[in-house]
């Protein structure tokens, strides 16, 4: 079917569609949004919205299917949420003077990363795209989050992507067309392939310099990057290209360097439920416990903070001056900034012309009550709390200019006007005043036609659909002079227009038009004056954030009665009274331990029953280490920490099934990048290694692993196991110490104390534990009956030394084997075989 088959509408529709195959694309008709043929199929089964047909066109009916262009915005929202991009098409021209379809023209696309409306946004995460090229083993990563105007890029080795990307969590990849990478695959997100061109480092830094209006891209400190400037480009490109205006919030680019942070791995950041609990929920997570942030940019900033432990301890103890500063002197700061909107959000909003009237007026709100705060911040001593001090004056004049520009309370949109504010534009005044006196004017005229006529119940109307009237009932309808004219007919009345309420209506309608367009054309350049503006916001912005998540650091610190840690060169880790932030605001009574690492004391053997508390343990012992690295106090009676460049951990048992890995092989993967990565100022948790496969495997994997951690890693190690064999270790190693956590057993009962002690664990508990789980009494008592047996069998015989090199564990032979071995079949009759069989089968009973 060719394209002039299709009727002009279609033919138009087919020409903007050919350019966003990949997209939905809304097709702005009058009041609603249409999508065609298989759009439409896909929209309502995504959306349930209507699948209807209307005409045809070259000979085919048309499927279509439509939503309000006002309720769009939650359309798009569920849409971006599953991964859709869309293509969104107005009408440009004038319905009026057009021969033919109106002109219309792609005027924005909404993509799951680059989406900047309020309405579809998470306000406590940041929304990432992320862009990925690589060069042999070396990738090159770039990232924005287009809502808040960050910019940064990376290069790594490809093996690090795991870890990048749940580091970063984008909502979009885009990458080249010819990459193949296999975790890449199995990405659940939306992922874009785009030509292998468009990520050519050349051309990238051309599209860089160009949009930063730089020479060189030395000033960023990207020198020796190719791949990640490559990566960069596509994705300011692409940026570009869905947002229809030029993207000037993006005013810099950052180069990561991860020298500076505490580095985790993919694994590290799930197992540690930092942002999303293991099972993916928002809650109880470490964020989820420290979030009492006012304003939303100081909760996406804290993530961001919980997710990049920093490194030097310079920089973390500037934040910690500041925490306690606000806990000294800080009290109602945190209440203060409850009046402070999302001026991250709304910066990138001014910037992309899509900032809405209320956006100015919370500026403006916002700017005002953090001036308010200023004297209270003037005389804080913490340089990060002065900082704010210092971009305030230079913002106060926006709040001035927006105070005279925009009313107390703007209308949501600017199509409604009510925008402007009274005074601020003589014109905008004197429109304005035509439409208040239009009331007075109308109710002058009202009493004189009543006189006129007679008619004592004359009424001068106004509605939307006819304009103004004089409406008379109909037994006084022979009353009306002649100059009134029937504009309507109703059952009991008739509506009239006189001349001079026509000159009126012509006068107040043109009036309300040219008062809309005027503000349409003052808000525009209002928005054209605030574009100077930006770096200062986006300086204020970054400000307030830091402000609002060390208050709620504070808040926080007070409320868990936590300490500051300090920081030394020595190498250690010594937590004393260390609890898990998280298990201890779940139960009612938390026990308290101690973590003490050090050169001559680098791995705990951790023994005893399951539920005794030897992962809460271990995660405490991370989680205290990572939040004394992100600046914030920690619940601990005392913390001394001396360098940590790492944290892994090992921990419980889950399945990839969608990366088709058994929990064996997850476990065993995660090991090894523990072994090949993990070195003396790494913190290190292995819970239960070696479960996953047959006992003797598991312990002598375990066993390896424990000795390799030892010898050659040398990290700060904390190893929880079950195989108590272990145990032995410390033995063998002046820097293993045993720890268990202990438990009493009482009227066959288990309670546990959840209390560290040192030394092995006695025993293991595992029959109480599993009584206590609900296991049938005549189960437990079965298994009791069998312990004692295998108990005493393995008493009766020597053990095998399962730590002599090498490892040889032969147990002794069966007679019925003895007795295979013996037999020749060739030399045998069928008679004696079958005799030798049932033999065989007695000597197993
Ligand atoms: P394990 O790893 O030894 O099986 P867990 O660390 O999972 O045990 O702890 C089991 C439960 O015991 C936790 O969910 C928590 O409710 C409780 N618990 C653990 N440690 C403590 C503690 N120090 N104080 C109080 N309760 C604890």
């Amino acid at each position: 079917m060719t394209t002039a088959q299709h009727t002009p509408m279609m033919q138009q529709y087919l020409a903007l569609k050919s350019e966003h195959t990949d997209k939905l694309v809304f097709y702005r008709m009058g009041d609603f949004y249409e999508l065609f043929f298989e759009d439409a199929e896909k929209a309502s089964r995504l959306l349930d919205i209507t699948l209807t047909t209307r005409g045809s066109s070259a000979g085919t009916p048309i499927k279509m299917a439509g939503v309000p262009y006002h309720a769009a915005e939650q359309y798009l929202a569920r849409l971006v949420k599953l991964g859709e991009s869309v293509a969104i098409c107005e009408q440009i021209g004038d319905p009026a003077t057009s021969k033919g379809p109106v002109e219309r023209k792609v005027m924005r696309v909404v993509t799951p990363g680059t989406v900047t409306d309020a309405a579809l946004l998470d306000d406590k995460h940041d929304n990432i795209i992320l862009a990925l090229s690589s060069q042999r083993s070396r990738l090159g990563i770039a990232w924005m989050s287009v809502a808040s105007g960050t910019f940064r890029v990376l290069e790594c080795p490809v093996d690090d992507l795991p870890a990048e990307l749940e580091r970063l969590r984008p909502a979009e990849l885009l990458m080249p067309d010819d990459l193949t990478v296999g975790i890449l695959e199995n990405w659940p997100g939306a992922k874009k392939k785009l030509p292998a061109w468009q990520f050519d480092a050349d051309s990238a830094r051309l599209t860089l310099t160009r949009h930063f209006g730089t020479r060189d891209l030395d000033g960023f400190g990207t020198d020796g990057m190719t791949v990640a400037i490559g990566a960069a480009g596509a994705l300011l490109g692409y940026v570009k290209a869905t947002q229809g205006v030029n993207p000037t919030h993006i005013a810099s680019l950052g180069v990561e360097d991860h020298r500076d942070l505490i580095r985790m791995d993919a694994a590290t950041r799930r197992n540690l439920e930092i942002t999303e609990t293991i099972r993916g929920e928002r809650s109880p997570t470490l964020f989820s416990l420290l979030d009492q942030c006012a304003t939303s940019m100081g909760s996406r900033l804290l993530a961001n903070w919980l997710h990049h432990p920093l490194r030097s301890h310079t920089a973390i103890c500037e934040r910690l001056f500041a925490v306690r500063e606000l806990m000294e002197n800080g009290d109602g700061i945190h209440g203060d900034l409850r009046e402070v909107a999302d001026i991250e959000r709304i910066t990138a909003r001014v910037a992309l012309r899509s900032a809405r009237p209320r956006d100015l007026s919370s500026l403006r709100d916002s700017i005002t009550a953090l001036l308010a705060m200023q004297p209270r911040l003037a005389g804080m001593e913490s340089p990060l709390l002065a900082r704010i001090g210092q971009v305030l004056p230079e913002v106060a004049p926006i709040a001035e200019r927006l105070a005279r520009a925009i009313l107390p309370e703007p209308s949501t949109f600017l199509r409604d006007g009510g925008v402007i504010n009274d005074g601020f534009h003589p014109d905008l005044d004197e429109l304005r005043g035509i439409q208040t006196h239009c009331g007075e004017f109308l109710l002058q005229l009202e009493a004189r036609e009543r006189e006129r006529t007679g008619i004592a119940t004359l009424k001068v109307e106004f509605n939307r659909v006819h304009g103004f009237y004089i409406e008379v009932s109909r037994v006084n309808s022979d009353k009306v002079p002649d100059d009134y004219r029937r504009r309507q007919t109703l059952k009991n009345a008739e509506r009239y227009i006189t001349p001079e309420l026509k000159e009126f209506e012509d006068k107040a309608l043109s009036a309300q038009d040219r008062a809309l367009a005027l503000e349409k054309q003052l808000y525009e350049a209002l928005l054209d004056e605030l574009a100077d503006a930006i770096p200062r916001l986006k300086a204020l912005s970054e400000a307030v954030a830091s402000l609002d998540v060390l208050a709620a650091f504070a808040l926080r610190a007070t409320a868990g009665n936590y300490i500051e840690p300090e920081f030394v060169d020595t190498p250690c880790l010594d937590i004393v009274d260390g609890r898990h932030p998280v298990v201890e605001s779940q139960v009612d009574r938390f026990i308290a331990n101690h973590t003490r690492l050090s050169d001559s004391r680098k791995l705990l053997l951790i023994t005893g029953p399951n539920m005794g508390g030897k992962s809460t343990y271990m995660r405490q012992t991370a989680l205290i280490t990572l939040l004394a690295h992100v600046g914030s106090f920690v619940p601990a009676g005392r913390a001394v920490m001396g360098p940590v460049d790492r944290i892994f951990t090992r921990i419980g048992a889950s399945d990839d099934l969608a990366g088709g890995r058994s929990t064996f092989m997850v476990e065993m993967t995660e090991t090894a990048n523990i072994l090949n990565n993990a070195g003396e100022h790494s913190l290190v948790l292995m819970d239960e290694v070696g479960r996953g496969t047959s006992t003797f495997d598991g312990l002598a994997l375990a066993w390896a692993i424990a000795r390799a951690l030892i010898e050659k890693n040398r990290a700060y190690t904390l190893f929880a196991t079950h195989y108590f064999e272990l145990t032995r270790l410390s033995s063998d190693y002046p820097s293993v110490a045993n720890v268990h956590l202990s438990a009493v057993e009482h009227n066959d009962k288990i309670v546990f104390l959840h209390h560290v002690e040192d030394g092995p664990a006695s025993q293991s508990y595992g029959l109480a534990v599993a009584q206590l789980a609900g296991v049938p009494g005549r189960v437990i008592r079965e298994a009791r009956r069998h312990l004692a047996e295998l108990e005493n069998h393995a008493a009766s015989r020597q053990q095998p030394d399962l730590f002599s090199q090498p490892m040889t564990v032969e147990p002794e032979p069966h007679p019925a084997i003895e007795m295979l071995q013996d037999i020749d079949p060739d030399t045998i009759s069928p008679r004696e075989a079958l005799n030798m069989l049932y033999d065989l089968k007695s000597q197993l009973r």
